[in-house]
């Protein structure tokens, strides 16, 4: 009944923790749950603020434009400047996305043609590996090492698949690892880009979240970039608005357009109205967003401060609301993961999850409050593991 790519998605890895989820919380059990990668606080007032109003006019009652709204895209191109450095057309180089996600799982539609391939990273947001697949293209997998802090090993990739290979994604400040990049590795990227003709997409949907006046490189802040790809910015995580679904893709100008005739092709563009809250959200007070990022390094700082505890070696990240850490000597991530759940009521993403290289590592999601924190920390140190 199902197509064959349907039939070709991997195993969904969670059933089991799912369910045993699903248990203990009908048995009443209090579950801390520091699983999905979803902020646990509110929008911004003044960005829902400023939806009431919007979805107030009439004028955002119509189907929005296939490219997004002006004003939109020249608030990103805006933003882009302000907090990147960044020149952007927002004409020609700027297109609003119903989220990355969306992005993410669209873009090889424009470029990849059956047996072209893809390199993804691994461990990874999983959806780089599924559209890929989804455009019929086939993913090579580059392994995230942490002995290469968790950045691909660019000459480790055979020539074979580089002679095959159209399209590259990457992604910094990264999901799950938290690794972060320098400047040099995306030089290093663009180079890589150009001697082998391929396609460069940065997701960077965790450009903001970041801790101890570290700052978070653009992509196409470095020489040549624009040349060779796109980046993909998101407003769910950076302002709490992943229910909203709303972000951004900037870069070379052909293949926007080449992405813009794919999506026109498939939806109708994000709700005007949510469009106006963004350019609220990127327009206005980024205020909102340093808090944020007060409260996660609190968090971080609970959790490490815990896992050192426990005997795990964790390095503070300078990025993203994610806690990689590896699994006590004995374990694999799904065994851990199961542990921590059933012994300690505390959901963590088994490593495996975001592919074969995630495995020996689980990744904590920095999504409660301190003081919930520390309550899985003392369970944690009751497993005496
Ligand atoms: C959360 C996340 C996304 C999806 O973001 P949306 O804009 O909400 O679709 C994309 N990429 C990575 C790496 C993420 O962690």
């Amino acid at each position: 009944m199902y197509s064959d790519r349907i039939n070709a998605l991997p195993p969904y890895l969670f059933a089991t923790i799912d369910e045993s989820k699903a248990k203990m919380l009908a048995k009443g059990i209090d579950v801390i749950d520091l699983g999905i990668g979803d902020p646990d606080q509110p929008t911004p007032s003044h960005i829902v603020e400023s939806m009431c109003q919007a979805v107030r006019d009439p004028a955002t009652h119509r189907y929005p434009s296939y490219t997004g709204m002006l004003e939109f895209r020249k608030a990103a191109a805006r933003w882009c400047n302000e907090t990147k450095g960044i020149n952007i057309d927002p004409e020609g180089q700027t297109l609003t996305l119903i989220g990355s996600k969306e992005g993410v799982a669209h873009v090889p539609l424009a470029f990849i043609n059956p047996g072209d391939v893809v390199l993804c990273p691994d461990p990874a947001y999983p959806v780089y590996k599924i559209g890929a697949q989804f455009a019929g293209g086939e993913p090579f997998t580059i392994p995230l090492l942490e002995e290469n802090d968790f950045l691909p090993d660019l000459d480790a990739i055979p020539a074979d698949m580089l002679a095959r290979a159209k399209l590259m994604f990457i992604n910094y400040p990264n999901n799950p690892t938290s690794a972060t990049a320098d400047r040099s590795f995306f030089e290093e990227v663009v180079e890589f880009s150009k001697n082998n003709n391929i396609i460069v997409v940065h997701d960077n949907a965790y450009s903001q979240m970041v801790y101890e006046g570290y700052q978070s490189s653009s992509f196409l802040s470095v020489d040549g970039a624009m040349d060779v790809g796109i980046e993909l910015f998101s407003l769910s995580k950076t302002y709490n608005m992943t229910g909203w679904r709303l972000g951004f893709a900037v870069g070379n100008e052909k293949l926007i357009k080449g992405f813009g005739k794919v999506k026109s092709n498939i939806d109708s563009g994000a709700f005007d109205a949510i469009q106006r809250a963004g350019i609220t959200a990127l327009t206005g007070s980024q205020q909102c967003v340093s808090d944020m990022n007060r409260i996660y390094e609190k968090r971080r700082n609970a959790l490490l401060k815990g896992l050192h505890g426990i005997g795990l070696d964790v390095k503070p990240p300078k990025a993203t609301f994610y806690i990689w850490a590896p699994v006590p000597k004995g374990y694999d991530s799904m065994g851990f993961s199961q542990l921590l759940l059933e012994k300690a009521g505390i959901v963590a993403t088994p490593g495996v999850g975001f592919g074969p290289y995630g495995e020996g590592y689980i990744r904590f999601a920095l999504t409660q409050s301190v003081e919930r924190i520390n309550e899985a920390v003392i369970r944690m140190e009751e497993l005496r593991i």
